[in-house]
């Protein structure tokens, strides 16, 4: 079951996963993009870190609550991302305390569906649905989804990248792993982790 005290403690290994891996994530970023992934994300995840001590009686207000607070910290194409990713995982969970896996899975999904929407984005692009939506298809399928989320982020290596800033490099962006993808891939195994 993922309770709230769960979700907030994989959201706390997320922001140490993505310390841990800032500095990856601006190298990843400067070789196809702006160079600000790291840095986005780790403000990001201490402006998350810091509203965890408050008290939420919902899963659905914790999610929003981080939702809310990554669309305005991250900024850049990832932070609306992420956000509202959260706001629709929410909707979702709307006043359950606890979720079991198949909860879980399904407010997963609307988060992977609300990147998409907004992104105007599908799987094949190298972004960071290379991660979320094959992962969820591995999830259902009840494979082993700790170790496909590093195939998936390695995946997007020898992708081309069609959207977001990465697109602008052409066939220059093959050959890097999409930071994104890197970045998506911390956040989903901290939470599964807690759901194992
Ligand atoms: P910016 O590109 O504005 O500097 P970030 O560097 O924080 O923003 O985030 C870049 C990441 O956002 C990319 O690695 C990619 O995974 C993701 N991304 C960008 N555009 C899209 C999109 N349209 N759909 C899905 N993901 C995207
Ligand atoms: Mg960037
Ligand atoms: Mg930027």
């Amino acid at each position: 079951m993922l309770t709230i005290d769960r979700m907030k403690q994989a959201l706390r290994d997320t922001q140490v996963g993505i310390e841990d891996q800032k500095d990856t994530l601006t190298d990843l970023d400067r070789a196809i993009g702006d160079g600000d992934h790291g840095i986005n994300m780790s403000r990001g995840f201490d402006a998350v870190s810091s509203i965890l001590d408050e008290e939420y009686d919902s899963l659905g207000a914790l999610s929003k609550k981080v939702g809310m607070t990554l669309m305005s910290k991250v900024g850049g194409a990832a932070g609306p991302l992420y956000g509202s990713a959260f706001v629709k995982m929410a909707t979702k969970f709307g006043d359950a305390t606890e979720a079991d896996f198949d909860l879980l899975k399904e407010a997963l999904q609307e988060g992977s569906n609300s990147i998409k929407a907004r992104g105007k984005s599908e799987v094949g692009q190298k972004t960071m649905v290379d991660v979320w939506d094959p992962f969820l298809e591995h999830v259902k399928q009840g494979d082993d989804y700790k170790q496909q989320l590093d195939e998936l982020v390695q995946k997007t290596e020898d992708m081309v990248a069609t959207k977001g800033r990465a697109s602008y490099f052409g066939e220059n962006s093959r050959g890097t792993v999409d930071p994104g993808a890197l970045s998506s891939s911390i956040l989903l195994a901290a939470i599964m982790k807690e759901v194992d």
